[in-house]
């Protein structure tokens, strides 16, 4: 099975307009070092639709069926309208997630579902696996300071398990059952995006690294990586010191699950 990390950096994007770091400019001259805002995508699955929802997929130039989302965050579901190409449509998310979703399509293509488009809106429990046509989700709930509901998923399709964390705080590491569900995970996507972590935010390296290791996942992608963290080589550089099965992905990463 094939999985892509469409866009790898957090809310700003990499160059981040008018920021001088290192990151940002070498990003100016490299395209190879631009960082989108975070979606991934597996099997008509898409997960956030991200600002840059239409660079993803127009490149990816793939059908989407299925669409989850984290959190209402704008860097993970301002893209909403843009699946306004795709006629059939499940959205899955928590509440807020649905309600928000709901209203971007609403208010930019004239109703929850665009004219001559089938879209049906579910909302998923927190903290239970459900059945749904050809795979089973778990929505797991993460702390994440500023908005009140946020999560991650673990998809388990083709006797493969996926696990997307989602934007969280370290907390995740003492969250028994998020970390249940995930244990094992064919793959890991982890959120990475500062260099230390803040506390009900986000993880920071060591963290997210720590987190890899307590799922002991068959390989970790590690993604939403900010401007202001440590450059890739660094990055990859301590994944191969920590000796993780992974890498820190870039915009387009595909990885062989
Ligand atoms: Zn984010
Ligand atoms: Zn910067
Ligand atoms: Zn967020």
């Amino acid at each position: 099975m094939k999985a892509v990390v469409l866009g790898s950096g957090s809310y700003s994007g990499t160059p981040k307009p008018l920021c001088s770091c290192e990151n940002c400019s070498r990003a100016r001259i490299n395209p190879a070092l631009r960082r989108t805002r975070f979606s991934f995508y597996f099997e008509g699955i898409l997960v956030d639709p991200s600002p840059d929802l239409h660079y993803h997929l127009e490149r990816l130039n793939k059908k989407v069926e299925g669409v989850f989302i984290t959190h209402a965050h704008f860097d993970h579901i301002a893209g909403f309208p843009e699946l306004q190409v795709f006629k059939e449509l499940d959205v899955y998310s928590h509440g807020q997630g649905v309600e928000m979703a709901k209203r971007l399509a609403s208010l930019f293509l004239g109703g929850a579902a665009p004219d001559n488009r089938e879209w049906r809106y579910h909302r998923l429990p927190f903290n239970e696996w459900v059945e749904l046509e050809g795979m089973r989700v778990f929505h797991f709930r993460t702390v994440h300071r500023s908005i009140e509901n946020s999560g991650g998923f673990v998809f388990e399709l083709k006797g493969k398990r996926i696990a997307v964390t989602g934007d969280t705080g370290p907390e995740i590491l003492g969250d028994k059952d998020a970390l249940r569900a995930m244990e094992g995970a064919d793959l890991l996507v982890a959120e990475m995006t500062h260099r230390e972590s803040i506390p009900g935010v986000h993880l920071g390296v060591r963290e997210a690294i720590a987190l890899a290791r307590k799922v002991g996942a068959g390989y970790t992608v590690f993604a939403h990586i900010s401007h202001s963290n440590y450059t890739h080589e660094v990055l990859e550089k301590r994944l191969r010191e920590a000796k993780i099965e992974g890498e820190v992905a870039r915009d387009f990463t595909w990885i062989e699950v």
